[in-house]
């Protein structure tokens, strides 16, 4: 064995266990394992199985459900929290899981892959299978637009890989284009689909293979849907895995894949479907019996938090976690919202745009669907934070009817306010950078 690898691999180890003794976990001991050897990720030994997951969103989520369902069918399994997606995280985490010689000890190991990142990290290594779920605009400021994004993606793509595509997303389909054996999942038209496309722009306006105009048959939601280029014949693939249906009875949901496997979820938001759908091909393309990866997905509630339920006052209100500088998101939960027949408000913080850079556009929020808010039936419009003023301009653009709408500073002012002067149920649309300044006000409940 080299020295330098040996060097690298001691010293990440012994920098990984200070941090833990300073309570600290971070990237840092990879930044110097990778500083002695810069391609020590080609120099350890991982196990025969291994998974990376990317997308714009739900890349958290969907590994974590694929490393739950790993682990109750008795696999150990190696992952990368939240945060550490970029290549001195997963060095970090790696190393963690190896011997002093370079073997990773867990069965399997699986990456949530940062989409720029990924043609860095596997240079050095190929996952076996490597999940690609969707594709939207999001931080624009760092990822510019999908089809950049899309081609940065390409770039980590190799022959000897497994793609799992999300059959319903053009941009991320167009990976399996020509390639054998790809695996594909997707959803069958569900009663939520619509003929026409909802939404302020359409990125699936144009065939991303050859440009041409497509078509939809329908869709699920922005640009995700049943597609077919009117020029080159790219179309949707049948899925090797599908959402059949969402139920929703007596307060109890449940989703059905492949029309057998039905699985209990809090919450049918075709978002969550799409994780769960991913994470349930993944584990059963990596060998687990589906019946055994329905069960263990039954009743897991995520640890993430997406949806937290709490009071305020005499208040009940449901927070929906978005993602800021990411218009899907908003718009998803936009939808929850729009659907639910309570007498409602609606509450939108935007006080942090991103909890881990600085950046202040906020053109963004000129992509999210708060037409379709502005146009249901909520009682009160709250917007707060440092970008309310922004806010309250989108908002009047949007139709918004200036008697129902208000704006605050702070979060605080903005909770104080609804305490006092509703008496409605209070949606507040968020993200994981201000969730936290309304729930250290809110008293949290247990999800119902
Ligand atoms: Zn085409």
């Amino acid at each position: 064995m080299k020295i330098r690898v040996f060097t690298a691999i001691l010293v990440c180890k012994i920098i990984r266990g200070l941090a833990k003794l300073a309570g600290r976990g971070s990237s840092l001991p990879g930044k110097y394992a990778l500083k002695i050897c810069p391609d020590i990720l080609s120099q350890l030994k991982l196990p025969e199985l291994s998974l990376a997951v990317t997308g714009s969103n739900g890349k958290t989520s969907t590994v974590e459900m694929i490393a739950h369902i790993l682990r109750s069918n008795g696999l150990k399994v190696a992952y990368n929290k939240e945060g550490s997606n970029q290549i001195e995280g997963v060095v970090t985490f790696l190393i963690s899981d190896s011997t002093m010689g370079g073997k990773v000890k867990s069965d399997v190991v699986l990456l949530e892959a940062d989409e720029r990142y990924s043609r860095h990290i596997f240079k050095y290594f190929h996952p076996k299978y490597f999940v690609i779920n969707n594709l939207y605009r999001d931080q624009m400021t760092r990822n510019g637009h999908p089809e950049f994004i899309k081609s940065v993606i390409g770039q980590a793509v190799y022959d000897d890989m497994t793609l799992i595509l999300n059959a319903d997303d053009p941009l991320v389909a167009s990976f399996g284009k020509g390639r054998e054996g790809t695996i594909y999942f997707g959803a069958d038209n569900l009663p939520s689909d619509t003929k026409t496309h909802e939404g302020i722009y359409d990125d699936g306006k144009y065939c991303p293979v050859c440009k041409s105009p497509m078509e939809y048959e329908y869709y699920h939601y922005n640009h995700i849907g049943k597609f077919k280029c009117t020029s080159c014949g790219f179309e949707r693939h049948a899925a090797d895995h599908s959402l059949t249906s969402t139920q929703e009875k007596d307060g109890k949901a449940s989703i059905t894949i492949d029309g057998k496997y039905e699985i209990p979820v809090f919450f049918t938001g075709i978002y969550h479907c799409y994780n769960i759908l991913a994470a349930f091909t993944a584990a059963v393309t990596s060998g687990i019996a589906p019946e055994k990866a329905a069960e263990s997905l039954g009743g897991y509630i995520l640890k993430s938090g997406r949806i937290s339920d709490f009071t305020l006052g005499k208040l009940d209100g449901r927070l929906l976690l978005s993602k800021h500088e990411n218009s899907v998101s908003y718009d998803r939960s936009i939808d929850v919202v729009a659907n639910d027949k309570r007498k409602k408000s609606v509450m939108i913080i935007v006080d942090a745009i991103s909890r881990k850079y600085y950046t202040s556009d906020s053109s963004w929020l000129w992509d999210i669907n708060f037409e379709k808010l502005c146009g249901s039936d909520v009682e009160k419009i709250i917007l707060a934070g440092q970008y309310c003023d922004d806010l309250a301009v989108r908002f009047e653009l949007a139709g918004a009817d200036p008697d129902k709408t208000v704006y605050f500073t702070t979060v605080q002012e903005a909770a104080d306010y609804c305490a006092h002067n509703l008496d409605s149920f209070l949606y507040v649309i968020t993200c994981f950078s201000d969730k936290e300044k309304i729930l250290s006000i809110v008293t949290r409940r247990e999800l119902s």
